[in-house]
């Protein structure tokens, strides 16, 4: 079945990780990348990683690129980038499933990664009509102001292997109408759904007659990828990853003066107070905590329920594992609902966070040990007995992990959501309107998404995403995020026959 797909998708047992534009994957190698399935522990294909002399060549070229495509009027860069979202549409179904494949979401999850880079394109079609900037009024006569957005130049993308493609669709489709040219670094365990990814769009692209406007190098280590952030041609550099590999390429990136997205992790709450629906909250829970195996930067990790209804909500969520735990399996079969963990560490790092949370005097639950099959299979947990402050708690392991906590008073609950280092998705259910207000007040949430009943992951594309404190805040995706990837310009003009100065001087020769 795998082999069928790959090929559906143009790629082989070999693949080329570099594109170099003009239709050209390269066949020179720096080394061999090779992405491992999951569900198996087999390698599905090998890809090559990229040369020091390709990426200068991609560089360059990307560099050229960038002379036409600054010009090129934004609603026809738009039409670039719908055409790259009606050739997803078409291969939806085949890349959806690479996704699930070669990462181990779920299928219907893959789909909706897919579906995803469709809707960022449609949004993006709509936004190149749309780089808006202010027009003031100058304070002298005669003259006049206003603010535009111009391209920024290249673009590099580093992106994480959880959202293999969706975060690289993200970036580029919006970097593309804002004029700018990418070059993509995708995470080595996902270059695949990368590669196929490129593929569709620059088919697309190459077809209807536009020119290069993504570049695709692989690295099988970091040395490239450190090069990248580097590199002063480059002036943005958006990073989705880890807090601790974005922290070391925010500093090396602030030393040259370059501009940093940084989309990093997450440890998410949901607070449920005494007036939760449940009915809504414990769906919004379970698919929060067990979804992806975990693997979302927005994964439920915290649920801090009031004391009045904590021995309630933790039989409920028990019983509600129960019957995830009968849905655990190949991600490529769409009954499942929780696919394995990434890879072999992943699950290593999941049973250490296990031993230390019981450690530290938590109690497991349901769940917390490896599946005895093949493949990188665990039995989400549910951790009891543990304060916020509790390292383990504190830290953001990336599989499914809940720690449930109680709290008697809103500003208590309040407090011990905004207290970790991370600040990216939280949650409350409640039908109080006052708690809802507080909440979302100044004196409420600190992260960057705050929602009302309904749980911490799932985003719409509309929104702008991203997170605060250690997640690193970047925004990406939906509402004013276009403006990261342009520079702004003030334009002052003087049609008068006179020239006044700013705040009144006189300099009179
Ligand atoms: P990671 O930090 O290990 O790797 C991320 C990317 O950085 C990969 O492409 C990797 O190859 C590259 N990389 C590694 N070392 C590098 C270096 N020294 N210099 C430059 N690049 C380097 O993260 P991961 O395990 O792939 O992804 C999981 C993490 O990503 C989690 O912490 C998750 O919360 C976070 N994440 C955040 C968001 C968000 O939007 N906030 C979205 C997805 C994932």
């Amino acid at each position: 079945m795998s082999s069928a797909l790959l090929k559906a998708l143009g790629l082989d047992a070999t693949n080329a990780g570099t594109y170099l534009g003009n239709g050209e994957w390269s066949t020179a190698s720096a080394g061999v990348i090779t992405p491992v399935n999951p569900t198996t522990g087999e390698s599905i294909a090998q890809v090559h990683a990229t040369t020091e002399a390709d990426y200068e060549t991609v560089v360059a070229r990307a560099q050229e690129a960038f002379k036409v495509w600054r010009t090129t009027p934004a609603p026809r860069r738009g039409e670039a980038v719908r055409l790259c979202g009606e050739a997803l549409r078409a291969n939806k179904d085949a890349l959806g499933s690479l996704v699930a494949l070669e990462m181990g979401k779920s299928k219907p999850e893959g789909d909706g990664e897919v579906q995803e880079m469709i809707d960022i394109a449609d949004f993006a079609v709509g936004q190149s009509r749309m780089l808006y900037g202010y027009t003031m009024h100058s304070e002298r006569p005669g003259h006049r102001m206003y603010e535009q957005y111009q391209p920024l130049g290249l673009v590099g993308i580093i992106s994480a292997f959880n959202f293999p493609v969706a975060v690289w669709a993200w970036n580029s489709f919006l970097a593309a109408i804002c004029g700018d040219i990418c070059i993509w670094k995708p995470s080595n365990k996902t270059p695949l759904t990368a590669i196929a990814s490129m593929r569709i769009c620059n088919e697309a692209l190459r077809d209807a007659g536009f020119p290069d406007i993504f570049f695709l190098i692989n690295d099988a280590g970091t040395a490239l990828s450190e090069k990248l952030v580097e590199d002063r041609r480059i002036p943005l550099i958006s990073f989705t990853g880890s807090t601790q590999v974005g922290r070391t390429v925010n500093e090396k990136v602030a030393r040259r003066l370059g501009r940093c997205l940084l989309e990093l992790g997450g440890n998410n709450a949901i607070i449920l107070d005494e007036t939760a629906d449940l009915k809504l909250a414990v769906p919004g829970i379970v698919f929060g905590a067990v979804g992806t195996a975990g693997q979302r930067c927005t994964t439920t990790r915290r649920l801090i329920v009031h004391e009045s209804i904590y021995d309630n909500v933790l039989a409920t969520l028990k019983k509600a594992y129960k019957q995830v735990e009968g849905k655990i399996g190949d991600p490529t079969d769409a009954a499942n609902l929780m696919g394995p963990l990434n890879s072999d560490s992943a699950v290593q790092q999941f049973l250490a966070s296990i031993e230390k949370a019981k450690a530290s005097g938590g109690t497991v639950e349901t769940g917390g040990t490896r599946i005895d099959r093949p493949g990188n299979f665990v039995l989400p947990a549910i951790v009891t007995g543990l304060k916020n402050s509790d390292e383990v708690v504190q830290h953001e392991t990336f599989a499914p992990i809940l720690y449930v906590m109680k709290y008697s008073t809103l500003d208590e609950a309040i407090d011990m959501q905004n207290g970790v280092p991370q600040g990216l998705s939280s949650s409350i259910f409640t039908q109080n309107l006052k708690a809802a207000e507080r909440f979302l007040s100044a004196a409420g949430s600190d992260c960057g998404i705050a929602n009302v009943n309904i749980g911490t992951s799932g985003a719409e594309i509309g929104g702008a995403f991203g997170g605060e404190k250690d997640t690193g805040g970047g925004r990406e995706s939906g509402s004013d995020a276009w403006k990261v990837y342009m520079r702004r310009q003030t334009n002052t003009i003087n049609y008068s026959d006179s020239l006044p100065l700013a705040q009144g001087i006189k300099f009179d020769l």
